[in-house]
């Protein structure tokens, strides 16, 4: 990090903002101009507050040199991480996932169904919703502790691990049989959640927030990497912009961006990124040639009823079509990955 003095500073203002640097961890470097002082930190930025700095009277300007995130930053791991489940299912290094199941919990029937046809259509991992973030407290909320019931009766029958959404810690107990705990756009910041789930060690699908930018995703993965739990799936599944004819605007490039930043697998969502189910094809594709660790795909036997997100659920063959035409994306580009 590298403060810029304004020429104005008094040498005891100096003297004293060297000495609060220093007691807060760092190394000291000044180099004084014909213009300007320029103080160069050396050691662990992480805690100091670049804010507070830039708000001091003689202070010009502050650089990060070095990004805030340490457990998430490539720079610090250089290898990819992979998250291997209890099962061996593996996320990253290489090994991609399609996660596909239906938004919520309906029914024991309903997600058998659609387990075993995933399943069979190559998916790796189940996905279902027990507690829903609706945005309207009268739509369904999600079948709750029956709804995890469910989802471990289906893996016990099918043996496909399990991803369902946590929303609230003290539901944590409920979560013991679940293989990857999932946390929404909506608690992307709620950090006493993640500092909760840094102390567990079971793996962390962490989605991207509506409304944030990629540094907050890993500062975010950060708060749980922080707590000592290092498997998180990064997950991009659409920002809100100005754009109405999708749900979300998918950010792609936000593929590229992590994997370069930070060594954790990215996984993409195209249902909650586009709405619709007829974008969700072009834009699994468009993921898995871009070197997405994953897709997350919802799936429901019957779109039309689902309780929620049917308009961007796949049916099962359509799931089928998908995933066959994400292999040969893949086949296709590997070599290049
Ligand atoms: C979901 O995956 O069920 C979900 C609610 O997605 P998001 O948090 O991305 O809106
Ligand atoms: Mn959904």
């Amino acid at each position: 990090m590298i403060i810029a003095l304004k020429k104005s500073i008094r040498a005891e203002e100096q003297e004293h903002l060297i000495q609060w640097l220093e007691s807060q961890g760092v190394r000291t470097h000044i180099s004084e101009g014909e213009f300007q002082t320029i103080i160069g930190l050396v050691g662990d930025t992480t805690r100091i507050d670049t804010d507070l700095i830039r708000g001091l009277e003689f202070v010009e300007g502050v650089t990060r040199i070095s990004e805030p995130f340490k457990k998430a930053n490539r720079k610090f791991h250089p290898d990819d991480t992979v998250v291997t489940l209890n099962g061996g299912t593996a996320f990253g290094g290489g090994a991609f996932q399609m996660i596909a199941g239906p938004c919520s919990v309906e029914s024991e029937a309903q997600v058998e169904t659609i387990a075993r046809a995933v399943k069979a259509s190559g998916a790796g991992v189940l996905r279902g919703g027990a507690f829903k973030p609706r945005t309207s407290p009268y739509d369904f909320q999600g079948l709750h502790e029956e709804g995890i019931r469910i989802l471990s009766e289906v893996k016990k029958m099918t043996g496909l691990p399990i991803i369902t959404e946590i929303m609230d810690i003290s539901h944590l107990p409920l979560f013991e049989d679940v293989d990857i705990i999932q946390v929404g756009a909506r608690n992307m910041q709620n950090f006493e959640l993640l500092k909760e789930l840094g102390r567990i060690r079971k793996p962390i699908l962490l989605k991207r927030g509506l409304a944030n930018n990629i540094k907050e995703l890993l500062m975010s993965a950060e708060y749980i990497m922080a707590g000592g739990n290092e498997q998180v799936i990064l997950c991009e599944r659409g920002v809100r912009t100005f754009e109405t004819y999708t749900r979300n605007t998918l950010d792609l490039s936000a593929v590229a961006v992590l994997h370069e930043l930070s060594h954790l697998p990215v996984v993409v969502d195209p249902s909650h990124a586009t709405g619709a189910a007829r974008y969700v094809k072009p834009m699994a594709l468009a993921a898995a040639a871009c070197g997405a660790d994953g897709l997350m795909i919802e799936v429901h036997n019957d779109p039309q009823h689902a309780l929620c997100d049917g308009p961007q659920s796949l049916t099962p063959e359509q799931f089928d079509d998908v995933a066959k035409a994400v292999r040969k994306v893949r086949e296709a580009v590997l070599s290049d990955l």
